[in-house]
């Protein structure tokens, strides 16, 4: 399936168009699953090896991607956790309280 993050083929980071390779948002064993549910975008070289080395980059990209497919499926927090296992939202530790109270009283 292709990306749900983005539609133009480009550097999910910096635009570049040059040469670019898949990042899977969900790696390791999920990485099928990932690519079949398009949760991974195109990076170049560069962007793609910093990534790597940047827990805290490859937190919010999986946050962002999250966020984007809770969009397109009904904020369908089960179906993302029997898929991906891990809700990357819940650890965002500065999360304003009145944000998190709110959702809690809709779910
Ligand atoms: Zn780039
Ligand atoms: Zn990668």
């Amino acid at each position: 399936m292709k990306s749900i993050l983005e539609n133009a083929r480009r550097c999910f980071i910096c635009n570049r168009k040059e040469v670019l390779q898949k990042h899977h948002i969900i790696g390791g064993p999920r990485r099928t699953m990932s690519e079949k549910n398009g949760l991974w975008v195109y990076l170049c070289p560069t962007c793609h090896a910093r990534l790597h080395n940047d827990p805290t980059e490859l937190r919010n990209l999986r946050k962002i991607c999250e966020t984007k497919w809770l969009s397109l499926n009904n904020n369908d927090l089960d179906k993302w956790m029997r898929l991906v296992g891990t809700n990357y939202l819940d650890l965002i530790p500065s999360r304003p309280k009145e944000i998190k109270n709110n959702e809690r009283s809709c779910s």
